[in-house]
């Protein structure tokens, strides 16, 4: 893949996008964007803006536009960005989102958006069975359990049940998904930067997936 490219990674949370962003940030050698991570760490901190996203995402709301694309702003005014490219997990979520992303990145915006498609079933349980590090937030589940319980493979931190992982607040962020996200497969479709990957399978099987059709649409970029 060529230097610099920017790369959006789309999915239902549960779909294995946060694990696949970490090992595509890594494949690439590219900042690897989070904004639920940006986001969790600002509620460890303990910040105000911290306890005011808190409550969007405990109750499994969307943080308001303004505030997510500020602080997506400030992350790609970094110079890693420009010089290495990016990989965003998370963001954009729907079409106001995306807008201000291709505004953020000129010229030309993003140069291709995956969408790891994964079936609404499956999800629902992998979600009910997701575990996270405290620390690097790698993600954990059936498919993948760490090797020892409740410690993770990578930084030996703790492994937990994320806070925001309740039954309420998956169906409404799955309800969100649909009815803010879904439309944007066709709004990047339209502008010929989309490509579908099929997310069921182990995570090496999908890692390859994912490299192989990045790798084929971003030749000649
Ligand atoms: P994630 O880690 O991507 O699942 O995000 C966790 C939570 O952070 C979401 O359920 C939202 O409450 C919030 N969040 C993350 N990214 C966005 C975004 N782009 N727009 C609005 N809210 C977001």
């Amino acid at each position: 893949m060529v230097p610099g490219a920017r790369l959006v990674l789309l999915g239902k949370q549960g779909a294995g996008k946060g694990t696949q962003c970490v090992r595509l940030a890594r494949h690439y050698v590219i900042p690897h964007i989070s904004t639920g991570e940006i986001f969790r760490n600002a509620v460890k901190l303990g910040t105000e803006f911290g306890k005011r996203a808190k409550e969007f995402m405990d109750a499994g709301e969307l943080v308001p536009d303004d505030v997510v694309v500020g602080v997506v702003a400030e992350r790609l005014g970094r110079d890693d960005v420009k010089v290495r490219g990016l990989l965003l997990d998370g963001f954009p979520r729907n079409v106001h989102q995306s807008e201000a992303l291709e505004g953020l990145l000129p010229p030309r915006g993003i140069d291709l958006v995956i969408d790891l498609e994964v079936p609404t079933e499956v999800v629902l349980k992998r979600l009910s069975s997701r575990r996270v590090c405290v620390n690097c937030e790698t993600n954990y589940g059936v498919d993948n359990p760490p090797s020892i319980d409740g410690k993770c493979d990578d930084c030996g931190d703790r492994v937990i049940q994320r806070e925001d992982d309740t039954e309420a607040a998956i169906q409404r962020r799955l309800f969100l998904y649909e009815e803010q996200t879904a439309p944007l497969i066709a709004w990047y479709m339209g502008k010929d930067k989309l490509v579908a990957v099929d997310g069921v399978g182990s995570p090496d099987e999908v890692t390859f997936r994912l490299t192989r059709a990045i790798d084929l649409r971003l030749r000649n970029v």
